[in-house]
């Protein structure tokens, strides 16, 4: 905000930018607002529309009873309006972002080849699920590490809540729209060709893998999905040999497929979306989630990016920590107060959907069309964390049994009545079924015990 305020300046516009601690900053949008309207007496405002709602009814309640009139305009930072996904599916009991994507694909005429998907298929997800074994290499990424130990400061004094650790002389997320150029070009350059093919993948060592690290660049509004998007697809156009339909298809699905999918999904459904728990979970969070101390390799693993670099992959978030709170049962405010505190990128209209939705299937399916759940076979399968952990991935009994493979089973015959006739999860019951009463009965009351000592109330 401060360099921007500045570029801004540079280019001959009259900027007032408050400063955390400026004496004038009351702490309040509002009533900042209300300062500077007596001091500079303004004929008209004019606002971008707030991303979240509380800010967006806070303005809009203000405005009504102002006598200067004041007028609300898009962001234009998204593909779609606020009301094209509620538009999109009018009457319909789930949402599909396959759907949606594809509609976009063709308005937005993305990836199209004579009204055709590029390459004859929609979708090349079936080629993005390797795991990643040391090659091919990932170059560092030659971003400028910054001293921010003057702001660090200033938000100390400010007394502002925060966890996690901060190293202020080495910050090494893009803080003006040069730097975030560069991180879109050295994605391009180095990441993208392998981004298909790894998009899945978990490793103990590396954190970014083939990830692009755009959201924050993206969500502060300092990039343009259309410029991204643009960007991948002309990469393409130039050398589809080295930047393959599978790659370039799986990063633009997540822009303007998952992204614009969300927050579609944000505003038709807030407030209420926001109370959201179908499964009725109570559970606390485990303390885990704030100091990394755990035995278990892959969640340390996401748990220390976490807390450590304000960032993890979508898969980390999803299959590792979302996927362990929903085992163990923990109150979805909870898991979305963790997720909005932690990461860089974390926005309401962007990380609700994805948390209490996706991840923790508090809307009662109306995202996702299955519980993303797991047991440690796909943990296993997609990362190095098992050989190296405490726990043993394939044990269901036993000497330290994997924490995700009881809790997993638990999960499902808790479950039963909400998930035994969704189509997608037969064959899984068909399994359960067939367990034998006496090992099943000694794997439930391991996976209570795993929640009472992960879940004890701190
Ligand atoms: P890449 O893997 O390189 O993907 C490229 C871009 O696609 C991202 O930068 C992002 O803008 C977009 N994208 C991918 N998946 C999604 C998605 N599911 N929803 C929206 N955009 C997506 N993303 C956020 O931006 N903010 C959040 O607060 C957030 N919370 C999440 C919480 C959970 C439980 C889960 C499962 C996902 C969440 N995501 C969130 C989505 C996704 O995990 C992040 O966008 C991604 O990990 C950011 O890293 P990247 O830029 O390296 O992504
Ligand atoms: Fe994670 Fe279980 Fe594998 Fe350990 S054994 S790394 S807890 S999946």
């Amino acid at each position: 905000m401060r360099n921007f305020a500045k570029e801004l300046e540079k280019n001959g516009h009259q900027v007032i930018y408050f400063k955390i601690n400026d004496e004038c900053n009351t702490g309040s949008f509002i009533e900042n607002l209300k300062e500077l309207i007596e001091k500079h007496q303004p004929q008209k405002i004019t606002i971008q529309q707030p991303d979240e709602y509380r800010l967006d009814k806070e303005v809009a309640s203000w405005s009504q009873n102002l006598k200067t009139p004041v007028n609300t305009v898009s962001s234009e930072h998204f593909y779609t309006s606020r009301k094209y996904l509620s538009d999109f599916f009018k009457g319909k009991k789930t949402y599909l972002m396959e759907r949606f994507y594809r509609a976009l694909r063709v308005e937005k005429n993305v990836l199209m080849h004579e009204g055709k998907p590029e390459g004859g298929s929609w979708n090349y997800d079936q080629n993005n699920r390797k795991k990643w074994k040391g090659t091919p290499s990932i170059p560092e990424l030659q971003i400028q590490h910054k001293d921010f130990t003057g702001i660090c400061t200033e938000i100390r004094k400010a007394k502002l809540q925060h966890f996690g650790k901060v190293d202020a002389a080495n910050y090494q997320w893009p803080v003006s729209r040069a730097e975030c150029l560069d991180l879109l070009a050295y994605f391009i350059e180095y990441l993208l060709p392998h981004f298909g093919d790894f998009q899945d993948a978990l490793h103990q060592q590396e954190h970014f893998l083939f990830h692009s690290r755009l959201s924050f660049a993206l969500n502060t509004k300092m990039l343009s999905p259309k410029e991204v998007v643009g960007a991948v697809e002309e990469a393409y156009k130039k050398d589809n040999l080295r930047y393959p339909l599978n790659a370039v298809e799986g990063f633009i699905r997540q822009i303007l497929g998952w992204r614009e999918f969300v927050r579609g999904i944000y505003w038709a459904t807030i407030p209420e979306y926001k109370s959201l728990n179908a499964l009725n979970n109570t559970n606390a969070l485990p303390q885990f989630y704030w100091d990394a101390k755990t035995d278990m390799a892959c969640v340390r693993s996401a748990l220390q990016n976490s807390l450590e670099n304000a960032y993890a992959h979508h898969i980390q978030r999803l299959m590792v920590l979302g996927n362990l709170a929903l085992l163990l049962g923990c109150n979805p405010d909870e898991v979305d107060a963790w997720y909005l505190g932690v990461y860089i990128d974390a926005i309401e209209w962007v990380e609700l959907p994805n948390t209490r939705g996706m991840s923790q299937f508090a809307d009662g399916g109306l995202l996702a069309t299955k519980p993303y759940v797991s047991s440690a076979n796909y943990i296993h399968k997609m990362s190095n964390h098992c050989v190296n952990c405490t726990y043993n991935y394939k044990a269901k009994d036993g000497e330290k049994p994997c924490p995700f493979n009881v809790l997993y089973w638990n999960f499902l015959d808790k479950h039963a009545n909400e998930f035994r006739r969704n189509p997608r999860m037969t064959m899984i019951y068909k399994n359960l079924d067939k367990m034998e009463f006496n090992s099943k009965a000694d794997m439930l009351n391991k996976a209570q015990e795993y929640i009472r000592e992960f879940t004890a109330e701190r």
